[in-house]
């Protein structure tokens, strides 16, 4: 069995700013870059994540064909939409593909497409998504094939939203960490609060615990120097802390920007930090 993965990324895209002066000071807002990853071996393949727009979806897809393998399953790691909307064109190209995730994260999922929130989704990429949103399937346990082989989830809780899990693929010394690890990208923060932040933090040490060489993260900065899980791991643990000690000392969105911003200058995706501090606020968004 060759045993194996791949990394299909996306570039941060362009989404309309709601922060005051983000514009101005910084650029365009963006969305963060993201990942999909395929774990692949002689006999089958397993999707982790599909990404957001309809462009996307296809693209990954064409992506995935070129590999040779068809994907039996397609794993969403947590219930955030921006990682499943892509579902849909997975799924025309793969019919027999399983979309699955943990069943505790089924109900948010299913939330995540609603008409409510699927309004709140096209705000953000308007005209780009699928009209025909899926929901992944509960899985029974915590194990999903891959081909012959088989790929562990780890259920972690509370991260940049609830019912987060990753993928363990031992054989490969590989985790793909959903939003529990971002890699050298603004973590999200938005609505966050001690208690989940905290939550975070542990979710890291169980990420660690699995002690993988290599992790890959569902947003990835473009220039990362690499995938190295305990690096990514530590700078997360440390952004973490770094955001408490700076909102603690900070009484308005701007100086908590600055205060982030001196110390983590070169990071991916500045326009979540500001969606965070200007809600932490209550001054916008
Ligand atoms: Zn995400």
């Amino acid at each position: 069995m060759s045993l194996d993965f791949d990394v299909f990324v996306v570039d941060p895209k362009p989404i309309p700013s709601t922060v005051p002066g983000f514009e101005d000071a910084v650029g365009p807002a963006t969305w963060p870059p993201s990942t999909s990853t395929l774990i692949s071996d002689d006999d089958g393949a397993l999707l982790v994540d599909c990404l957001a727009t309809e462009r996307e979806g296809r693209k990954l897809a064409a992506w995935v064909k070129s590999h040779d393998r068809e994907p039996g399953y397609v794993y969403i790691t947590h219930p955030h939409a921006d990682h499943f909307l892509g579902l849909p064109e997975i799924l025309a190209a793969f019919p027999e593909a399983r979309p699955v995730a943990l069943a505790e994260s089924i109900p948010a999922m299913e939330e995540q497409i609603s008409p409510g929130y699927m309004q709140v989704w096209g705000g953000f990429f308007p005209g780009q998504l699928t009209s025909r949103p899926v929901a992944p399937a509960p899985l029974a346990g915590t194990t999903v094939p891959v081909g012959g082989s088989a790929a562990t989830l780890i259920p972690v809780g509370t991260t940049d939203t609830g019912h987060s899990s990753v993928v363990h693929v031992p054989g490969l010394s590989l985790v793909v960490s959903g939003d529990a690890v971002y890699n050298q990208t603004h973590m999200w923060l938005r609505r966050s609060t001690p208690d989940s932040r905290a939550s975070w933090a542990r979710a890291l040490d169980a990420v660690a615990a699995l002690e993988a060489d290599t992790l890959i993260a569902g947003h990835r900065n473009p220039r990362a120097a690499d995938d190295d899980a305990r690096r990514q791991i530590g700078e997360c643990r440390r952004y973490l802390a770094d955001f408490e000690a700076a909102l603690e000392r900070s009484s308005a969105p701007a100086e908590l920007i600055d205060r982030m911003t001196t110390a983590y200058p070169g990071l991916a995706n500045p326009y979540t930090l500001w969606v965070a501090a200007y809600d932490l606020f209550g001054t916008g968004t």
